[in-house]
Order: structure tokens, then sequence, then C-alpha cells
């Protein structure tokens, strides 16, 4: 008997054939073939007559084999197969590339369906080229390749659309198995199809009606996870204790006026938010969102303050070394007058700012279990290592977007209280920081369990970034720039795509860039290179020769983006800038303008497509992310959001998308209805098990 667990193997002889390619795939059982969907489906389900066939159209026919043969091609001395198919109004020529085994198959006298592309050339009109056939054999009412809505899959090397096609047909009759694990009553109230229908209609549609409503019932599954386990999330941290941290108003107020700027208007409601929230029992899960320079870090600062006059230690993390050595300078810098006791830790670096001999590791953890640091900046190495904090109150991610319940719930246990005394210990607040930014609408959906911040403004007086798009022919009057910028002083930025040189569609390869201008076009400039196949130490040491202004300039792929800050380069030079969202362009462009130089960023393109540069345009027109990030949106989709992919939740879309409006406000209102009578999942017990794997998927990330 088979089931939806029976191997691949053991699914007909075609499935132990292609078993190996399936498995590249990560499909390896009847069920994972049933969940894996095509990503689109040919409309082949009109079927016309010989007679009113057209020229470059894609369509089906039905009708009767004539003649079928093997013969060379004359020019290119290709296989080919050859054949006659007519119907009562006219006669076709169809032909096929290597596959002489159709003679096999097909004989003079079968009667056949044929969907696929007509072609037409002055001496042999119209034909079809290497059409899907499919022979109608009595009995079999329902077609799998021709004659229908037909999926397309996406594939591995040597693995066939048809072959895939025909095996996920076999599988197809499994489906009453499939367990349907919404509540009926939710699937009722949202007038949905069931979820064996629905796998059934997503690969093999009896129409386009029924293609939408599975793709509708599909969409409610993976947005319905997402909201839920928001919802859920949201409720166990609602449970957790965390330290109340009181405000302290008049430090708060001395350091403010302290600085040497007023803070922005979106500064201090964020800042306001931040602070209300420290003050509750339960601990914060709050992520601030500004664009690059929007001045995050001060926002932090007033948390770090408020942690530290109540007596909390405050963990700051962040993803590289550079960016923590950074951290530890400025935010040094910014504390200087106050009495606030800061620590670097990482893997290759520690420091305190009270202290300018050099320390160990050991003496930071020891520093930090006894309570003398207030603030601890650091990689991830802060909460893996064997740190015990003496009382962590506040955690601040800085660019990771990541940090679930369990991690949380295991920091818990790194302060000294649970160690020693086997203490309950308060489970530390948090604030994720992030540069990019996300709209609002996405963000709720993407980040449903966090509360959201969002500084939308610039501090005055920031100089515009000069923003132009470059067209192939001034290239040479830019490299005179780039000498020019860094006779005065300057350094310089160049981004690349993609690091092979194998990539056919003319992207400029890092390396390739790389020896050029290296060897080429400034043989007398020092300039590093810098990607994601260096090993990570390698990473930091060309970054940091970068930053020590021994290289000029630095060519990299888009690795780059994370919030490096190098005040004296002023030039961003972006290659195929095409390719990159707007988002992610203004990220890039991010990293200059850092300092009190002019900063220009250049975009290179040889695309001439209308739509393309106008896309640009907008980047040069705009200097605001979260406009750029709708405009994304508008142009591109979701998908392409930088933030957005970087959550991991776009992959667990397969169906959904973040636009998807009306259905994300429909998984929300069901969510909303079932915690409200279940709120614990136990009378949907099949619910409950479809989330622990929901919630498994994400820790394995
Ligand atoms: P980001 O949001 O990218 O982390 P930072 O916090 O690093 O930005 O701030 C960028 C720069 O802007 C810093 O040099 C900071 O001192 C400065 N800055 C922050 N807030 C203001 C403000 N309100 N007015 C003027 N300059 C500010
Ligand atoms: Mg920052």
């Amino acid at each position: 008997m088979l089931d939806l667990n029976t191997p691949i193997e053991q699914l007909t002889s075609i499935g132990k054939k292609i078993a190996p390619k399936l498995k590249k795939l990560e499909l390896y059982t009847a069920q994972d073939l049933l969940f894996y969907f095509p990503f689109r489906w040919e409309d082949w389900s009109q079927i016309k007559k010989i007679q009113n066939l057209e020229p470059n159209t894609t369509t089906t026919i039905q009708g009767k084999i004539e003649l079928i043969q093997n013969k060379r091609s004359k020019w290119k001395k290709k296989l080919i197969t050859e054949s006659i198919i007519a119907d009562d109004t006219g006669q076709i020529k169809s032909i096929w590339f290597n596959s002489p085994y159709l003679l096999q198959n097909l004989k003079p006298g079968d009667e056949i369906f044929l969907s696929g592309k007509i072609d037409y050339s002055r001496q042999e009109g119209l034909q079809f080229i290497h059409p899907n056939y499919e022979k109608i054999t009595r009995g079999k009412n329902q077609t799998t390749h021709t004659a229908r809505l037909v999926p397309i899959y996406s594939l591995t090397k040597n693995l066939t659309q048809k072959q895939l096609r025909y095996l996920i047909s076999q599988t197809i009759k499994l489906t009453p198995q499939i367990n349907d694990w919404l509540p009926p009553e939710i699937i009722q109230a949202n007038q949905l199809i069931s979820l064996p229908l629905a796998i059934k209609q997503i690969h093999f549609p009896d129409d386009k009606n029924f293609l939408n409503q599975a793709l509708d019932r599909l969409k409610f599954n993976e947005l319905f996870l997402i909201q839920l386990y928001a919802q859920l999330t949201r409720c166990e941290i609602a449970k957790l204790k965390a330290i109340q941290l009181k405000f302290h108003e008049t430090e708060t107020k001395t350091f403010v006026d302290s600085l040497p700027f007023k803070l922005t208007d979106a500064q201090r409601k964020a800042a306001w938010e931040i602070l209300l929230d420290l003050q509750k029992n339960t601990p914060m899960n709050r992520l601030l969102e500004g664009d690059v320079g929007s001045g995050k870090t001060i926002v932090a600062c007033l948390a770090i303050l408020n942690s530290q006059a109540n007596q909390a230690q405050t963990a700051l993390m962040v993803p590289t070394e550079i960016l923590a050595k950074q951290h530890f300078e400025s935010i040094s810098k910014l504390f200087a007058a106050w009495d606030v006791k800061i620590g670097l830790l990482t893997n290759s670096l520690q420091a305190t700012n009270f202290s300018t001999q050099s320390i160990t590791k050991t003496k930071i953890h020891k520093l930090i279990t006894t309570g003398e640091l207030d603030l601890i900046i650091g990689t991830h190495s802060l909460i893996q290592d064997k740190v015990i904090f003496n009382n962590l109150g506040l955690i601040i991610l800085d660019e990771q977007h990541r940090f679930g319940v369990s991690q949380r719930q295991k920091l818990k246990n790194k302060n000294l209280q649970s160690k020693i005394k086997n203490q309950k210990s308060p489970i530390p607040h948090l604030l994720s920081m992030t540069a990019t930014p996300i709209p609002r609408s996405l963000a709720l959906t993407v980040y449903g369990d966090l509360d959201l911040s969002i500084i939308d403004q610039m501090p005055k007086g920031r100089k515009k970034i000069i923003t132009k798009i470059i067209p192939p022919e001034h290239r040479p009057s830019i490299y005179q720039f780039v000498a020019e910028q860094i006779q005065q002083g300057r350094q310089v930025f160049i981004i690349c795509p993609l690091i092979d040189p194998s990539d056919k569609l003319g992207v400029k390869a890092v390396k390739d860039e790389y020896k050029k201008l290296d060897q080429e076009i400034f043989p007398d400039i020092p300039i590093g290179l810098l990607h994601g196949q260096l090993k990570s130490q390698a990473k930091e040491k060309v970054m940091s020769d970068f930053l020590k202004n021994k290289t000029k300039i630095l060519v990299s792929t888009p690795v780059i983006e994370v919030g490096i800050d190098v005040p004296n380069a002023s030039l961003m030079l972006i290659e195929s800038a095409e390719r990159f969202g707007l988002s992610q362009l203004h990220q890039f462009r991010g990293r200059v303008g850092r300092g009190q130089h002019q900063s220009y960023c250049l975009l290179f393109t040889e695309s001439e497509n209308m739509e393309t540069i106008k896309r640009l345009q907008t980047l040069a027109e705009s200097s605001n992310g979260f406009e750029l990030a709708e405009r994304d949106l508008e142009f591109r989709g979701p998908g392409e959001i930088y933030g957005v992919k970087q959550s991991g939740f776009n992959d667990r879309l397969k169906v959904a998308k973040l636009t998807d409006y009306l259905i994300i406000r429909q998984t929300k209102k069901a969510v909303d209805q079932l915690l409200t009578l279940d709120p614990k999942l136990t009378q949907h017990p099949s619910l409950k098990q479809q989330l622990d794997k929901f919630h498994q998927s994400i820790h394995l990330e």
C-alpha cells in the first residue's frame, strides 16, 4: 500500500529512476512531491482546429498521426523526429529534437494531443516545434502534459518536466490522505476549499477558477501559520518576567542636553516608546527601524543609560568584529562624561573604556560576572561563550534579525542569580535595530511578533549624496574622477554583483574587476578586494586596511552592506546597478556621506530599458529609505525588499506574497478569533502539530 510516507523510489519505476535527482530538490517521499508546487501553469486547455492555427502562439490540437519518422537535419546534422498530424480541418507538421525513441511510442494511426509553440517559416509554413504530446487512450479521460492547464516545476539537472509531472500525477491519488489541519470553522468562515482538494488542484487544475481557489487556500495556510506563530510568541513573551527599568528623567534629560545636536522628533518618539516598554515587568520585544544615519545609536544609548541607572547590564550585539569596535569607540565617546563602564568582547578584541591597558578575555568575563561592566559590546560570542552576566536587563541587537523566544530563555540562565542561588531570574528586554526600512504594512507581517518603532526623519543639515546614473561611454571620465577624489585624500567603494566571471549576463565579476582596476586602471593605487568567499578573518583584515586608509579603493560584492562606518569614503560606484533593488542600492549608498565631505553615488548600467532607467532614477531623486522600499514593492514585488529577504520569512512563503493584503487581513482575524476561544490550542491538536513543525523550521535557520 502506498501512503504519504512512501519513499519516492517505491512510486513506480520512474520514481526509482529519478529519485537521486529529486533528492537534490530535497524531495524524499510522496508527501514531499505533493507539496512541491508548480511555479506556473501553461494554459493549453483550449483545443484548436488545425486550420485556425496562428504563427507564434502556443496552443493545443487533437489529431491523428499520419506519418512519423526520424531523420538528420540538413544543416546541423541534428537528429530530428518529424511527423504529420491531421484533424478534420487540415494537416500540420511537428518536429522534435533528439528524441528518436518517440518512434517506439507513437505510430501512424494514433490519436494524440499536441501542445506547444507554433512556428512559421517561409519554407516549412506552420509547424509545431518540440511540442508536448500525449496519446489518447480509451478509458483515460484526464490528460497530464497537454490539453489542460499544465503545471511547470523548477527542475534540477537531467530532470525533465515530463518525468516530474508524470510522477506527481501518479501520486495525486494520495491527496485524500492529507491531513487538513486548519480548523473546519475557519475553512468555512473564509470559504476555502479543503487542503486535499487544493493540493490536487494546484498541480492539475480543472480550470483557472479551481487554480485560484487552490492558490487562495495555500496562501491562507502560509500566512495563517505566520500570524499564529507571531501571536503566540507575543503571548509567551507577555507571560515572562522582566526587570523593570525605571525611567530616570533627570539623567536622561542631562544626557540629551549634553549632546552637540538636538534630537529629531522621530528620535524622541522612538526613544519614548522604548523607555515606556522598559518600565514594564514584561520583556520588551521591539524593532527599531531607521535609515542609515538616522541616529539609532543615540536612541539605543538612552536605553543603555536607563538600564545602567537601574543597576542593570546591557549587551549590545553586532554581526562583525569591526562593527563591535566601531560601536565601542563611538559609544565610549558619547558616554565620556558619564559613569557608564563599557567593555568590548569579541573573539580577537577585548577592551574597556576605563583602562587603556590591554585586557584578557578571562578578565572581561570576570568584569561581566561581577557586574562591574554596565555595557558589553560584542559579537554573537556574547551569548554563546561561557559569559555569565551579573544582572542582564537589556539586549540590543544591531542588524541581526532573528532572535527567538528560546534564545531569550537561554539568556535567563546566564544571569548570576540563577547560576548560584538557583533563583528564577528575569528575562532581558530586547531591542532590535535595523537600517533596512521595511514599509510598516510588510513589517507587521514579517515581524508580527515585534512591536515597531520607526525613525523616518533624518537629522537636519545632512549633505545630500549626489546620485547619478552613468552610461557606459562616460566610464573613463568617472575613473578620472575616482583618481581626483583619492588625490584629495578620499576613499572609494566599488560594488559588483557577483564573484565568478561565469555569469553570462554581462555582470561585472568582482575578481575580474579587481584585476582590471589593480593592474590596468589604477596601478599605483592600493586596492582591497572583499567578497563572501573570504574567511571571516581575511574579511576583517581587508575591512580594517580600508578603515585605516591603507587601501584607497575597496572592490566588493554586496557583503559590504552591514553598517560599516568609513567617514573618509566619499564615492560609491555600483556596477550593473540594474541588478539590485532600490532599497539595497540605498543601503550601499549609505556607506558614503558619513563624514563632512561631499559624497557621490554613481550607478553604472548598460541597460537601455526605460523601466530600468526610471527605477534607478528614483534612487537619484529620493534619499528616503522607506519611500524607496515602497517603490521596490511597486517595481519588483516584496521579495526584493532587502530586509524581507533577510528575514527568512520569504522563503517560507511558497505561494503567498507579502502583498496579499486581503488574505493577510483574513488570517489575522482568524487567528485572533481562534486564540480567544482556544488560547493553548488544546482543542486543535493537528493545528498544534503543524505549528510545532513551523516552529522547528524557524529554529533550524
Ligand atoms: P544609524 O541610525 O545609521 O545607526 P548613527 O546612530 O550611527 O546612525 O548616527 C549617524 C550620525 O548622526 C552619528 O554621527 C550621530 O552622532 C549623528 N546624529 C545622530 N542623531 C543626530 C541628530 N539628531 N542631529 C544631528 N546628528 C545626529
Ligand atoms: Mg548604526
